[in-house]
């Protein structure tokens, strides 16, 4: 009998301890993590520089609250903004709340152009969230089935489909943005063509309109740059980051350029915990230890050589569509559902995590060394090929 909430279908193991890429359960027997809680153990566990700066933090001070001024919170602003090349930051504790702010500015950003019912164009198979906003922007049935009444202000389209948003452009006046995973991580590790942001950022301009990238998953170095836009050579005008950014510590933040970053004023939007010393401190010292060991090209380096073992590997196997990804966010397709191979994988020894039904979905901390990732070419190859062999 459990006292928590029935909301999650956990796998029977806890951990007691990490190191790295490594973690031991409680009876000391040790994994090896390709989720990395979901893309936010970025610098692996128990790193001694986070570890350090959390220590020293909350020997100073935790917690005083947006009421004052908090130097660390405006440190985290500049750096961000100066790494995104955006102008303004607002810091909260999660994805969902960096998009919530994202989609508040945005329709606060059509109301002032007199558009009454400020509209986002959002894509199927996309993930934003579990707020209601975000839930509602989110393309997935199953995450908004049985929350009804849903957000208004929200149309949809496929993913990597150009022509489907210009020809709502043709027909929407009250388009105000377009919401969008550089690559969809929730979906299904879904990579669109290389153009396809390059062509996003020309129709909302071309409109009037506000390019909102949810980085969330694919943000701090995950995708082998500091954010999977950079790869496009373009820049949005919204972002939206959490998981990797605290190293671990809940923190998100939603980034804005231009006009975009002038649209809050005091008493719009706010947060009683959003961007305290403590969840600061994690931050800073986490995009520290990226930029001094090269993280992001180090998870471009890995992320490759992890799908080209893993290609050479299933090379050939029946059932095995695709193996894809950028960086070390990695996503093997299977033409059937793999859920049972979370627990496979478990018994060996190995943390993975599967998604939109038949993905196998890897996110190990950019830390994973050459040796680490052979392993687990090795292990999750073998592992595929005796669940697909039946
Ligand atoms: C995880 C995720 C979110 C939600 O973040 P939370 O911190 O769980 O609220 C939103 N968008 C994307 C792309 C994500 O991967």
């Amino acid at each position: 009998m459990s006292f928590l909430m029935n909301t999650y279908a956990r796998q029977p193991v806890s951990f007691a301890r990490g190191e790295g890429v490594w973690l031991w359960d409680e009876a000391g027997r040790k994994y090896l993590d390709a989720v990395a809680g979901v893309a936010v153990n970025s610098l692996g566990h128990a790193h001694p520089r986070l570890a350090q700066a959390l220590c020293e933090q909350a020997h100073t001070l935790i917690h005083t609250s947006n009421l004052y001024q908090i130097p660390k919170q405006e440190q985290l602003a500049e750096r961000l903004c100066h790494l995104a090349g955006m102008d303004k930051a607002f810091i909260c504790n999660s994805g969902a709340e960096a998009n919530e702010a994202a989609i508040k500015l945005t329709r606060m950003y059509g109301h002032g152009k007199g558009i009454e019912i400020p509209t986002i164009i959002v894509m199927e198979r996309s993930f934003h969230g579990r707020t209601m906003a975000t839930l509602t922007a989110t393309g997935n049935r199953k995450v908004q089935a049985g929350f009804e009444p849903l957000v208004k202000g929200f149309v949809r389209v496929p993913y990597n489909d150009i022509a489907a948003v210009a020809q709502i452009a043709e027909h929407n006046k009250n388009v105000v943005a377009v919401l969008v995973e550089p690559v969809q991580g929730e979906g299904g590790v879904q990579v669109p063509d290389p153009t396809y942001l390059q062509e996003l950022r020309r129709l909302c301009d071309a409109h009037g309109w506000l390019l909102m990238l949810d980085e969330i998953q694919t943000g701090i170095g995950r995708t082998g740059t500091w954010f999977a836009f950079q790869q496009a050579g373009i820049v949005p005008d919204v972002m939206a980051l959490a998981k990797g950014l605290g190293g671990g510590m809940p923190i998100g933040a939603c980034l804005a350029k231009g006009v975009a970053a002038e649209v809050f004023k005091p008493g719009n939007h706010g947060s009683t915990f959003g961007g305290n010393p403590l969840a600061c401190a994690a931050a800073l010292e986490t995009l520290a230890v990226v930029d001094e060991q090269d993280l992001c090209r180090h998870a471009s380096e890995l992320g490759e050589y992890i799908r080209a073992g893993l290609k050479t590997q299933l090379n050939g196997v029946m059932g095995v569509v695709e193996v894809r990804g950028a960086g070390l966010m990695i996503g093997v397709e299977l033409d059937r559902p793999c859920v049972e191979l979370v627990r496979r994988a478990l018994e060996q020894g190995l943390l993975i995590n599967v998604t939109a039904d038949n993905v196998v979905r890897l996110l190990p901390p950019l830390v994973i060394q050459r040796d680490e990732a052979a392993q687990l070419i090795e292990m999750l190859g073998k592992l595929i090929k005796e669940f697909l062999a039946v």
